[in-house]
């Protein structure tokens, strides 16, 4: 074997995860995408691109590879916030739209919105419409600033930013007409984004009752939306905050109500094909001041004992330091998904028992650029992931926060960065589908929806 040849060789083995064939209508969309790709790193040569900046870079946002891949149906988005699903201005348009949906135009809390409660009361109190607030004292694009990482004030974290933004959201749960209308326009945007399945994390607060009505105007929702579109679905993952300034208490109650709800809430849609709709738990906030999941370990380990069909997903390994072990305990408690795993790469020892396993690792790379967790995509860890052969799916995480266009911004930032093309693109996608939670019927019809919508859309390039 000559030089060559051995290089060749080593080179596939080290890049293993695409050998597969395309079809000659795929393998004209790759050659227009990677075409696409070097016009825009030629124009972009000497400039600071690799940081991707979606939400501020109207060259790349207008750019013909941008556009191309918004038009691309990308599946399902497997890894995303309930209370930032949909882009910012997506997101005002839905509050614009919706009278009952008040905000404080003044005062310490500009800017929160306020629902559920009594109109004259908001009006006494100066509170206004977000229609009305647009056309008076705060300007949309203000709105649209403060309510994403571009209003971040110089000093504040992105992280703590993000608690800011909650605090400001969160009173949309107030009420269930808002709160179903709200997911109801999200599952619309992402039916346009070509999504066609989504897993939110929600939380849900309050008593049994509360969180049984929640999980059910979400499902309401996706119903209104799944008669409007053949094929969408969704399935809601119970969310568990841990972090340390919480107490334990407010963990063991966020965790009841999941279970509850996966008890109590069956999505009989397709009376066939019955299945719990909180179908999943997820335990969440920042990763570096949060309990380790060694230290909550029991109270996993008993729920998912006690609920044999209720899938475990666990976020770790969001952080960068050095001691943060956490994807250890993913993988030992039972994880059917990891979400992020950035520091994976410090645990080498845990890849063949992910790949045996068949641990799906979501990866969200316009979150984990924007949050600083590399300040390179190019750097970024999942390509090893996926070139040592584990399952990775792509994940929004924070859309409304930090992105443009929901999963496009992450598919955009990886063609850019990774250099990857449609096989590369088409496996992660199915890796996705392959481990949404989901029956297997569920699987089935989202892989064929998708394939046809994605035929349609190699054969339009
Ligand atoms: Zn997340």
């Amino acid at each position: 074997m000559d030089y060559n040849e051995k290089r060749e060789k080593l080179l596939l083995e080290s890049i293993p995860a695409v050998r597969d064939e395309l079809s000659p209508v795929e393998a004209k969309a790759d050659q227009k995408l990677k075409k696409l790709r070097e016009e825009l790193l030629k124009y972009y040569k000497g400039k600071d691109l690799f940081k991707v900046d979606m939400l501020s870079n109207e060259e790349l946002i207008n750019s013909p590879l941008h556009e191309m891949i918004h038009k691309m149906p990308k599946a399902c988005d497997l890894h995303v916030h309930g209370l930032c699903l949909m882009p910012v201005k997506e997101f005002v348009d839905f509050l614009i739209g919706n009278e009952d949906i008040f905000i404080a135009v003044d005062g310490t809390d500009r800017g929160k919105l306020y629902t559920g409660g009594v109109k004259e009361e908001y009006r006494s109190k100066g509170f206004m419409t977000v229609r009305e607030c647009i056309e008076g004292p705060i300007s949309r694009e203000t709105l649209e600033n403060m309510w994403t990482l571009k209003g971040n004030p110089e000093g504040v974290l992105p992280w703590d930013y993000f608690e800011v933004l909650f605090a400001e959201h969160g009173d949309l749960a107030d009420s269930l007409e808002v709160f179903e209308d709200y997911y109801y326009h999200a599952f619309k945007y992402y039916v346009s984004e070509g999504i066609y399945h989504v897993e939110p994390r929600a939380l849900l607060f309050g008593s049994h009752d509360i969180a049984e009505k929640k999980s059910r105007a979400i499902m309401n929702a996706y119903h209104r939306v799944r008669r409007e579109t053949k094929g969408f679905t969704c399935t809601m993952v119970g969310t568990v905050l841990k972090h340390i300034n919480l107490s334990l208490d407010v963990t063991k109650m966020l965790l009841d109500n999941a279970i509850y709800s996966y008890k109590t809430v069956i999505d009989e849609f397709d009376p066939d094909d019955p299945r719990p709709f909180v179908g999943a738990i997820d335990f969440v906030n920042e990763e570096d001041h949060s309990r380790d999941l060694k230290e909550i370990a029991d109270i996993i380990q008993k729920a998912t004992e006690e609920n044999p069909g209720l899938t475990l997903l666990l976020h770790a390994g969001e952080s960068n330091i050095p001691t943060n072990s956490n994807v250890i305990d993913a993988v030992l408690l039972g994880a059917k998904r990891i979400g992020h795993a950035f520091n994976l790469y410090r645990y080498p020892g845990l890849y063949n028992e992910i790949r045996e396993k068949n641990i799906c690792i979501e990866v969200c790379p316009i979150s984990n650029r924007i949050l600083d967790y590399t300040a390179d995509l190019r750097l970024h860890p999942a390509i090893g992931y996926i070139n040592a052969g584990l399952p990775v799916a792509i994940g929004s995480d924070d859309p409304g926060y930090q992105e443009h266009s929901t999963l496009t911004d992450d598919f955009f930032a990886i063609v850019l960065c990774w250099n990857f093309g449609i096989a590369e693109i088409k496996k992660l996608i199915l890796t996705a589908v392959e481990h949404a939670v989901l029956t297997d019927a569920g699987k089935k019809e989202l892989k064929e929806v998708w394939e046809e919508r994605f035929r349609d859309f190699c054969n339009l390039v």
